[in-house]
């Protein structure tokens, strides 16, 4: 028997068929030396009566089990294996271990084997040998990665065959094992073609209809949204019939990657065909977050793309729905996100749309603000208005400050309390913020130019523009080009530049004034009012908010020795002392006795159009005569 199966290396079976053999054996001895004897006939019987039943059964394992690893022999491809389910003993053969690149057998037992199985696979590995163990399978089938020798797993595909006593246990189980690695490869590249663009590498149609109900379904448990968003590329089609198909391409190719980079790992792009692309944005609990995301796409898709020695400028419109406000199928969600795109490209273009009719109002303002922003320079809509800073004691003309103005679409002024903000959070202040610096740039040489003088102009600068560094040196250059002092010009930033601690901003702020430009805090005393602030930046200005200018007068709210703290506290800083909306002439005469230096307010003037500022306080016979106010 052992010459009959020399693969099998199982000693139990070994031990089980010597015993048979020597039983025989025995008996037949025993048997011969007793043949001449009297009782001979008799004890021979009763010998032989015992071992022949036990030897028959052992004779019949023996047969099952040649029968069994003759079937896996006879089945196996590549590696052989032999389990006894309840001593849980594994042998494993020669050619299944070379095939793992194990030299030696370190796989003894079930416990050794399982630690080898890729832990996402065990469960189902387990399972399936369950199934079959209890009859539920007649043949044991598997596909599961293994542990190699070389720590990467390999596709195994196991089969195999149990030998069960008369009540059905399974004592012994035998198959075969052969390597699918490659087999496997080839299904997922074909699964991945099958679920994947061939030009961008995103997903498809036929993903987005698996994976947008996983996510309606996942976010449903969460209690969260999913937003759909439609993306579709302004224009494309005329760059595709004018600069050819492959432009076109490799256009698309580019702006697919800038989706992805604007997007987070668990959000699913889609090419929905030709320049179309869905964006599923599964988690939202906000909707504010997927107006957050869908300003950075429009941003990215914006930045030039270089294709063929083109430069290509594009834009986008996008619509959004959510899930579950805006439809509970995938069907009416996209139809609602697609009627939104239409509606953002009907709008003009370059701007996002939400289907949502019952959104909060102030998302709606929001998002209706910043579809109008984006096209506010193009369509010439901002003015730089300037407001006067006049000088207590002496009511001199100290200087202006730049107050951004945007008459929208309708024909209104939009409060820049109300457009900042959206322009910060959508990144619209950086081509804005570059634009204020331009335009007081062009108002000041062109005052110059007319022997029009101003001591001083003040700009504005959110935080924001200070994360990218670049705008110093920017301001510099365009200052030298306009061949204009430094000293002419002043900044004005608050403290929220501090509260992203990163010291670029710093730097960026401290080239500024070490070249000359005025540093001024801004809303002094409305955010953190920290005095390490102050020593942080060389300020040359303190602005004191306008809030607590307006307890001066009415007494409440302890304004007043708030005001006359920080104006101390400003001078013995060696800073100069702006009070922001001074609108009464009480209010002026507290501030002198509090020896502050500056007003800013109604009280002398709102902020005015640039030729009005121009007519009323820089008449050239007002210059050099201290023109008072
Ligand atoms: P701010 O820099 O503190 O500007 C002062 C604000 O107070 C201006 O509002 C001005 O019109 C208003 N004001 C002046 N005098 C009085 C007064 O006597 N009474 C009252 N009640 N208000 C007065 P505005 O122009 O609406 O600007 C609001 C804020 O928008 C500014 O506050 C500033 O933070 C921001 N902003 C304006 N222009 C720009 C800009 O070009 N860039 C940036 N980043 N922000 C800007
Ligand atoms: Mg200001
Ligand atoms: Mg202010």
């Amino acid at each position: 028997m052992a010459v009959i199966i020399p693969h099998l290396r199982s000693s139990s079976a070994r031990r089980r068929g010597l015993a048979v053999l020597l039983s025989v054996a025995a008996a037949l001895t025993l048997a011969g030396l007793l043949f001449t004897s009297g009782i001979a006939y008799f004890l021979a019987g009763t010998v032989v009566m015992i071992l022949l039943p036990l030897a028959i059964i052992e004779l019949r394992h023996l047969y099952a089990t040649f029968r069994a690893h003759d079937l896996a022999m006879r089945e196996a491809h590549d590696g052989l294996w032999s389990w006894y389910p309840i001593s849980k003993e594994l042998n494993v053969g020669q050619r299944l271990l070379t095939l793992l690149g194990y030299t030696d057998n370190r796989i003894p037992d079930t416990h050794a084997w399982l630690e080898l199985v890729h832990p996402e696979d065990r469960g189902h590995y387990n399972q399936t040998v369950a199934r079959h163990l209890k009859g539920e399978t007649p043949h044991f089938y598997c596909e599961y990665r293994v542990r190699a020798d070389n720590g990467e797993y390999r596709w195994l595909a196991s089969r195999g065959l149990t030998l069960r006593n008369r009540h059905g246990v399974g004592y012994l189980m035998a198959g075969s094992a052969s390597d699918i690695t490659e087999r496997k490869a080839s299904e997922e590249n074909v699964r991945f073609l099958a679920h994947h663009d061939q030009l961008t590498g995103l997903a498809n149609r036929l993903l987005l209809a698996d994976a947008l109900p996983q996510a309606m379904a996942h976010s449903k448990r969460q209690g969260q949204a999913v937003a759909v968003l439609f993306v579709d590329i302004d224009r494309f089609k005329d760059i595709n019939d004018s600069l050819g198909h492959e432009v076109g391409d490799h256009l698309l190719t580019a702006l697919a990657q800038r989706l992805r980079d604007n997007v987070r790992e668990s959000d699913i792009i889609v090419r929905q065909g030709g320049d179309e692309f869905i964006i599923i944005l599964p988690g939202i609990t906000d909707v504010l977050q997927a107006h957050v995301i869908t300003s950075k796409i429009l941003n990215a898709i914006a930045q030039p793309v270089f294709a063929a020695g083109n430069e290509l400028c594009v834009t986008a419109s996008i619509g959004a729905s959510f899930y579950p406000d805006d439809g509970v199928t995938t069907e009416i969600l996209l139809r609602n996100a697609d009627t939104a795109m239409y509606e953002a490209k009907g709008a003009g273009g370059n701007g996002v749309c939400f289907y949502t009719f019952q959104m909060n109002e102030t998302i709606q303002r929001r998002v209706h603000i910043e579809s109008g922003l984006r096209h506010a320079i193009e369509k010439n809509q901002l003015q730089l208005f300037l407001q006067p800073q006049i000088d207590i004691a002496t009511r001199r003309l100290m200087g202006c400050e730049a107050l951004l103005r945007w008459k929208n679409d309708e024909g209104q002024f939009v409060p820049p309390d109300q457009f900042i903000p959206v322009a910060e959070d959508t990144g619209l202040i950086l081509p804005i913020g570059e634009w204020v610096i331009d335009r007081s740039i062009a108002l000041l040489s062109a005052w110059r130019d007319a022997g029009l003088m101003l001591p001083q102009l003040a700009i504005n600068v959110s935080a924001r523009q200070l994360w990218i560094p670049g705008l110093t040196q920017r301001l510099l250059d365009k200052m030298a080009k306009a061949a204009l002092p430094l000293s002419l010009l002043e900044v004005e930033i608050t403290e929220s530049v501090f509260l992203r601690s990163d010291d670029d901003s710093l730097l960026e702020i401290r080239q500024l004034t070490a070249a000359g430009v005025k540093l001024a805090l801004d809303d002094f005393g409305t955010g953190y009012s920290s005095l390490s602030y102050l020593k942080q930046l060389p300020f040359d200005t303190l602005k004191i908010d306008r809030g607590f200018i307006k307890e001066i007068e009415t007494g409440r709210g302890g304004g007043e020795p708030i005001v006359a703290a920080i104006i101390a506290m400003a001078k013995a800083l060696g800073m100069q002392v702006v009070a922001e909306g001074v609108e009464n002439s009480n209010q002026l005469d507290r501030l002198a006795q509090l020896n502050c230096h500056i007003a800013q307010g109604y009280l002398f003037s709102p902020a005015l159009p640039d030729k009005e500022f121009a007519l009323r306080y820089l008449q050239p016979e007002t210059v050099g005569k201290a023109a008072q106010y």
